[in-house]
C-alpha cells in the first residue's frame, strides 16, 4: 500500500550535478524540498559510468559549480579533466558541505508522476509504492541515463559477464588475463578501449560507426595553474557564464582558406595538440559550415590516424566515411589509436560483419564466432527523451508525457511543456549543447528566479503557452538543420533508437538564444508561463508570448 512519506513544495528527480544544484537553490530560497534519486548514491553520470578510463571531456574546473567560492577555493581538481572517481568524490563533498544529504533519498525510482487538476498539484511514487506530494515537480533526470543495449539476438544467452558502460557495477571488474569484447566505439568505447588493453589476454572492439577521434590532451593541474585559478576565479566566471558553449576556449577569427597551406597546416597541428572541445569551439569558423573547410580538417585527421595505426587495413577502418566533423559528438582520447598497434588488440568492422547473434559463449558474425569472458556493451544511451518518457509523467486530463511528445519533444526554453502545469525538467532535451553544467546551471536558475517571483505575486501554477513553445520548439528545428542535413545521423537526432522520431534533441540556438528569451520572459513578468492561482482558470496567452518569435 501507498504511504505519503513527504509533502513538499519542490521535488526533484535526479540527484546528477544539475539536481543537486536544483535542491540547493529551491532550499535556500525557502521552499521545503526533497530529492528522488533511482541509483544508490549520489552524482548521476558519475556514479552510474564508473567503468576504466570514464572521465570528462569538459575542464574539471569548467564543469564544476561556481555558485560558492569557498567551495571552488577549498576544492583542488587533480586533473584537467578528472577522472569517474574524483567526480564522483567531488559531488558527493558538495552534499555534505552544504547539508543537502538529508533532503536525498538514493534507491527510489520514480515510477508515476500524477499532476492534480484541482490543486494543481503533483504526485509521484518512487521505490517501494512510497508517495510524495509536491506543488512543483522537477524532474532532472539526465539526457544520457537509460542506457541503450542493440537488439542482437542472444544478447542475454551469453554466460560470461557482461555490462553496460552506462551501468556499471559499484564493485570493481577484473579484466586481467580475460578475453573481452568491446561493442561500440563511441565517446565511452573509446575511453574503455585503451585503459583495459594491457591487462586483457584480448581485446576485440566491435566498432559500428568509426568516430572523428583526436586528443584529450589531459595532464594533471600543477600548483602555479591552481594557484592561477584561484586567484582568477571571478574572471573564469565571468567567461563561463557568458561564453557561448559554457568552455573557457575562445573562439577563433578566421576562416579556413583565408590562410595559406602551410599557415592551415600549422593550425590543424595547434588543434591537434590543444585540450578537449578546442577541436569543434576554437577551429576555423567555418568549419561546420564550408563543405570544403570540414574535409581538410578530416584529411589532417585521417592523416594522424594512417601515421599512428600500423596496419594499414585497420587505419582504414579507423577513419570514418560516412560523417563529416561534428556532425555527431566527437570523442576525445587518450592513445586510442596507439591500442591498436598490440599484439592483443583486433577492430571488427560491423558495417563489413554485422553481429548475427551472442551466443552462450561469444560474438557471432558472417566472419565466424569468437569466444569471450566479459562482453562490455558501449552502446549508447537513450538520449535527450529517455528518462522524461520512461517515468510515467501524466498532467493535465491524464495526458502522457510520452504521447505528448511522440513527434519528438516540444518545449520551451528546454524547461516546460504544455500540458503539464509545474513540471519543469532542466538539463532534459533542449537544453545543453556544450560544457552541459553551464547550459543546465542557466535553467535552474531561472526556474528558481521564476518561483520565487510567482510566489510572491501569490501564484502557485504555472504553465508555458502553447504558442511559445511551439515557437521555441521550431527555432530549435530550424536552426539544427543548418548547414542541411548536418548530423540526422547522430544520437543528437535520437538516430540511435529504432523507431524514434528523428528530431533535434539539443539547444540550437545556444546560450545567446537562451539568455535573450530569460530576459523576455523577465520583462514580462513570466507572461509566457501562464502564471495563475489554483482554483482559478489559467491566464490567457499573454500578447507577447503569442508575437514573439524565439
Ligand atoms: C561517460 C559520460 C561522460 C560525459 N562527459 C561529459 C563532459 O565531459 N562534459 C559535459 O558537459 N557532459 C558530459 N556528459 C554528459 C552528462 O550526462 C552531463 O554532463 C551531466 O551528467 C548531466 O547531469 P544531470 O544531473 O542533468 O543528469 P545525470 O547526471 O544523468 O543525472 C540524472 C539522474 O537522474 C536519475 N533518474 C533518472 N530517471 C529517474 C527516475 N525515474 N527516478 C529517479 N531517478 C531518476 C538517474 O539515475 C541519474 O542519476 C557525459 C556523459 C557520459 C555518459
Amino acid at each position: 500500500m501507498t504511504s505519503l512519506v513527504a509533502d513538499v513544495d519542490v521535488l526533484v528527480v535526479g540527484a546528477g550535478i544539475t539536481g543537486i544544484y536544483q535542491l540547493y537553490r529551491a532550499r535556500e530560497a525557502g521552499f521545503s524540498v526533497q530529492l528522488l534519486e533511482a541509483g544508490g548514491g549520489v552524482g548521476g553520470t558519475w556514479y552510474w559510468n564508473r567503468y576504466p578510463g570514464a572521465q570528462f571531456d569538459s575542464e574539471s574546473y569548467t564543469y564544476a559549480y561556481l555558485f560558492s567560492k569557498d567551495l571552488f577555493e577549498e576544492w583542488e581538481w587533480r586533473e584537467h579533466f578528472a577522472h569517474q572517481p574524483e567526480i564522483e568524490q567531488y559531488l558527493n563533498h558538495v552534499v555534505d558541505r552544504f547539508d543537502l544529504r538529508r533532503h536525498i533519498r538514493c534507491g527510489a525510482k520514480v515510477s508515476s508522476a500524477t499532476y492534480d487538476e484541482s490543486s494543481g498539484t503533483w504526485t509521484v511514487v518512487a521505490g517501494d509504492d512510497a508517495k510524495y506530494q509536491a506543488q512543483f515537480l522537477v524532474a532532472a533526470s539526465g539526457v544520457l541515463s537509460v542506457p541503450h543495449f542493440p537488439d542482437v539476438p542472444g544478447r542475454d544467452a551469453f554466460r560470461g559477464e557482461s555490462y553496460h558502460t552506462g551501468l556499471w557495477p559499484t564493485d570493481p571488474v577484473a579484466f586481467a588475463g580475460k578475453r573481452v569484447a568491446v561493442v561500440g566505439t563511441g565517446s565511452s568505447g573509446v575511453q574503455i578501449i585503451p585503459e583495459i588493453a594491457d591487462e586483457v589476454a584480448t581485446l576485440t572492439a566491435y566498432q559500428r560507426t568509426a568516430n572523428w577521434c583526436t586528443p584529450l590532451n589531459n595532464a594533471p593541474i600543477t600548483s602555479e595553474e591552481q594557484a592561477k585559478l584561484r586567484a582568477d576565479f571571478d574572471g573564469m566566471c565571468q567567461t563561463l557564464n557568458t561564453s557561448t558553449h559554457g568552455f573557457l576556449h575562445q573562439p577563433h577569427d578566421r576562416v579556413t582558406f583565408d590562410d595559406s597551406k602551410e599557415e592551415r597546416r600549422e593550425f590543424y597541428e595547434k588543434m591537434w595538440n590543444g585540450p578537449g572541445f578546442t577541436k569543434l569551439t576554437s577551429n576555423y569558423t567555418d568549419l561546420l559550415f564550408d563543405p570544403a573547410a570540414n574535409a581538410e580538417w578530416r584529411e589532417f585527421i585521417a592523416e594522424k590516424i594512417r601515421g599512428i595505426v600500423e596496419d594499414p587495413e585497420t587505419a582504414e577502418k579507423l577513419i570514418p566515411k560516412d560523417h563529416r566533423f561534428g556532425e555527431k559528438r566527437p570523442p576525445f582520447v587518450t592513445g586510442y589509436y596507439e591500442t591498436y598497434n598490440r599484439p592483443n588488440v583486433s577492430l571488427v568492422d560491423l558495417r563489413k560483419t554485422p553481429i548475427e547473434r551472442v551466443t552462450e559463449t561469444g560474438i557471432e558474425t558472417a566472419e565466424g564466432l569468437r569466444e569471450f569472458d566479459v562482453i562490455v556493451w558501449a552502446t549508447g544511451f537513450d538520449f535527450g527523451t529517455g528518462a522524461l518518457t520512461r517515468m510515467g509523467i501524466r498532467g493535465r486530463h491524464g495526458l502522457a508525457l510520452e504521447d505528448h511528445w511522440a513527434d519528438g519533444p516540444k518545449t520551451f526554453l528546454g524547461v516546460q511543456t504544455s500540458g503539464f502545469p509545474n513540471l519543469f525538467f532542466p538539463g532534459g532535451p533542449h537544453a545543453a549543447a556544450g560544457n552541459n553544467p553551464r547550459y543546465n546551471g542557466d535553467q535552474v536558475d531561472f526556474i528558481i528566479e521564476m518561483l520565487v517571483s510567482l510566489r510572491d505575486r501569490g501564484y502557485d501554477i504555472i504553465e508555458v503557452d502553447p504558442v511559445a513553445e511551439q515557437q521555441w520548439t521550431n527555432m530549435v528545428d530550424t536552426w539544427a538543420t543548418m548547414p542541411p542535413s548536418f548530423g540526422e545521423s547522430s544520437y543528437y537526432f535520437g538516430s540511435n533508437i529504432p523507431g524514434k522520431p528523428r528530431r533535434y534533441l539539443l539547444n540550437s540556438g545556444g546560450r545567446p538564444k537562451f539568455f535573450k528569451e530569460i530576459a523576455r520572459a523577465r520583462t514580462n513578468d513570466y507572461e509566457a508561463f501562464k502564471p495563475s492561482r489554483s482554483g482559478s482558470p489559467p491566464s490567457p496567452p499573454h500578447p507577447a508570448a503569442a508575437a514573439g518569435a524565439p
